[in-house]
């Protein structure tokens, strides 16, 4: 027993350094720890979110941060949890507050996303955006040295499944959400939902001319379905389903006194003058709210 004793004290101090709990507040005031092993990078109001999955056979991203300097922040972040590689980053969508950060992880990361979204970013590749970035003096400069366009290596269409480990990842394509490639990403076994963009938290989302407000309560049903616990919007502070549920019924709202009006012979123009929706007066990005009516326009015009 004297002999193996020193052995047990070694083989215990290992495994205390090897299992030892990073907390979330170790990690930096940005974390926020989800469940274990799953950590988000919450974004600066208004901007993207980015979370850190482990896995017993490496890491996977779910976006990569806002700017290179949240990218860094999460690398970091990754080194301090865990020793492997990050293997896989999927893209909830391909907006550049999502995607910037590609070259900081790839390779060795494989990068997934919806189908479309390879062809979004080189449209939307802007390189003097990226000169100035770099050309910036301080910690965003350094940070975005070293950037180039990194476009996702594997495109999936509809719908794909990925396991890693003990971890299993659902990806559903959600058609005119938001962007051209928008995915959301379902953990089963840790009831965890990443919504991409398609719902805001108390924020009127920015809705593109092909943007269907029909679409996503469609989406906002299938995500609701499959019962999430944690819901992760692409922006915005992580909740529970009240934030599926929140959009949800502004959207039948709106929808239902734009019809009203419609159906009175008001225009397009008239409605956005006269409509007011005083139950969602503390929600954010009011600039959005004439798109939103555009929206709402369309769908009950299609009706
Ligand atoms: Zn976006």
């Amino acid at each position: 027993m004297k002999i193996r004793l020193p052995a047990v004290f070694l083989f215990t101090s290992c495994l205390l350094l090897f299992t030892s709990h990073l907390s979330a507040q170790d990690l930096g005031p940005q974390f926020k720890k989800i469940k274990d092993g799953i950590f988000v990078y919450a974004g600066k109001p208004n901007e993207s979110n980015c979370t850190i999955i482990l896995t017993q056979e490496g890491v996977v991203l779910i976006d990569s941060g806002n700017t290179p300097l949240d990218s860094q922040a999460v690398m970091k972040a990754v080194k301090q949890l865990t020793s492997q590689p990050i293997r896989i980053l999927i893209d909830t969508e391909p907006h550049t507050d999502h995607t910037t950060g590609h070259f900081v992880f790839s390779p060795p990361a494989a990068i997934i996303a919806a189908e479309g979204a390879g062809e979004s970013m080189r449209k939307a590749y802007d390189p003097e955006r990226m000169k100035k970035l770099m050309a910036e003096p301080g910690e965003m400069g350094a940070a975005a040295k070293g950037y180039h366009l990194v476009t996702p290596q594997i495109e999936y269409r509809d719908k794909m499944t990925l396991n890693l480990g003990e971890r299993s990842f659902q990806l559903f394509y959600l058609k005119n959400v938001h962007s051209e490639a928008d995915t959301a990403i379902w953990l089963p076994k840790e009831r965890v939902l990443f919504t991409a963009a398609s719902v805001g938290v108390k924020r009127f989302n920015n809705l593109r001319p092909f943007v269907s407000i029909p679409d996503t309560l469609n989406a906002i049903k299938m995500m609701k379905g499959l019962n999430p616990e944690v819901v992760i919007p692409g922006h915005g502070e992580p909740g529970t389903v009240q934030i599926l549920d929140n959009m949800e019924r502004y959207y039948n709202l709106l929808l239902d006194r734009v019809k009203q009006m419609a159906q009175q012979g008001k225009s397009l123009d008239q409605i956005k003058k006269e409509l007011k929706m005083p139950e969602y007066e503390d929600w954010g990005g009011k600039d959005r709210f004439p798109n939103n009516i555009e929206a709402a326009y369309r769908a009950v015009k299609l009706n």
